[in-house]
């Protein structure tokens, strides 16, 4: 049997880190072999909050470079930029007139961005027509599932019913997603909030081991732990909810430790670092082949633009053909 098509894509706004990674990525690697996979970089969503974008041409190519590194196949998946597909455009031009105004002025994400007349005279138009643009990404592939948090699920349903709009006016031409929900964890930062590229709480995927010891001496411990033998709280420590994800074999030792004081934070700190340091070396290692063969990101794009085309370009010629754009 066919594997269904799944369409998803990451913008292009800075390095990646370990949130994309445990929040994205990690599901992004599984559902290769269940489905057939479509990952885009979405670099015209990224300028939807942003007028400039310095440096993108390396943006695009280290974001490809990692998800390759964290094990994204292109033999699998289609590996594509949004920028070089005009299909998407065409279709998010044609979908724009299929969404009552009101949809979008009601979505979560919006609203939160004019909560106030000075944050309204600086959204754009490409902020309000953003879930169109999404719809077109995903639409124009026909895809049959995208994947979602539960945040993410207002989204997905308006793309449906757009979708359904147009399907009502010209017919059953495309299909309408369904969502492949994932248990997305919410990763925080090295400040306790979520992780998070305007936080600058981030630790990259790309961090160094210097780097990285670095991060993980900033992490915030229990504040009423001063001194080393001082008892701690593990549940309000930063580092202790990281080991909840990166040692759970030894968790119950390493908050006896931390209650009784016979474990440090240095010590606990340092254990937390070999443990994700092991976890970065093998990405660290295929990245550096990655980046040594020469051209390689290019073919990859060339080969996935290519095999996207085919598809998109289909599907935009049934659209021009229900609504007569032929002669
Ligand atoms: P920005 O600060 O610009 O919003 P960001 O660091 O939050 O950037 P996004 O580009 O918003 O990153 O995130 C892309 C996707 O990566 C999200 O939809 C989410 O699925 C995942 N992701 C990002 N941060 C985290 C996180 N801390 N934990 C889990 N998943 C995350
Ligand atoms: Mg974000």
């Amino acid at each position: 049997m066919a594997k269904k098509r799944l369409v998803s894509g990451m913008r292009t706004t800075g390095s990646l880190h370990l949130g994309h990674l445990e929040g994205t990525l990690k599901n992004w690697v599984a559902l290769q072999d269940t489905y057939d996979c479509f990952f885009f970089a979405a670099v015209w969503h990224a300028f939807t909050d942003r007028l400039k974008i310095d440096n993108l041409p390396s943006l695009i190519r280290e974001m490809i470079v990692d998800w390759l590194s964290v094990g994204i196949d292109p033999e699998k998946a289609v590996i594509f930029r949004q920028s070089a597909m005009h299909e998407h455009a065409e279709l998010a031009t044609i979908l724009a007139n299929c969404t009552p105004l009101g949809w979008l002025e009601r979505c979560p994400t919006f609203k939160d961005a004019v909560r106030d007349d000075e944050a309204r005279s600086s959204v754009t138009l490409g902020k309000l027509m953003y879930p169109v643009l999404m719809t077109a990404d995903i639409a124009v592939y026909n895809a049959a599932a995208v994947p979602v948090g539960k945040d993410q699920l207002p989204h997905l349903e308006l793309s449906r019913e757009i979708i359904r709009r147009f399907n009502s006016a010209f017919g059953d031409i495309l299909t309408e997603p369904e969502a492949v929900l994932s248990q997305v964890p919410l990763l925080i930062g090295i400040d306790k909030r979520k992780m998070s590229k305007s936080y600058n709480n981030g630790i990259d995927l790309r961090e160094s081991p210097e780097g990285l010891k670095n991060k993980i001496q900033q992490m915030i411990t229990d504040p009423q732990r001063v001194r080393r033998n001082d008892p701690g709280d593990p549940e309000v420590c930063t580092v202790y909810a990281y080991h909840k994800i990166y040692t759970p074999d030894r968790l119950a030792e390493i908050a006896e430790g931390c209650r009784t004081a016979g474990l440090g934070c240095r010590d606990c700190k340092l254990m937390l670092f070999e443990r994700l340091n092991a976890m970065l070396e093998p990405i660290r290692s295929r990245r550096a082949e990655i980046e040594a063969r020469h051209g390689y990101i290019e073919e990859v794009l060339e080969a996935g633009e290519k095999r996207a085309h085919l598809v998109a370009s289909e599907v935009m010629q049934q659209i021009r053909q229900v609504m007569g754009f032929l002669l």
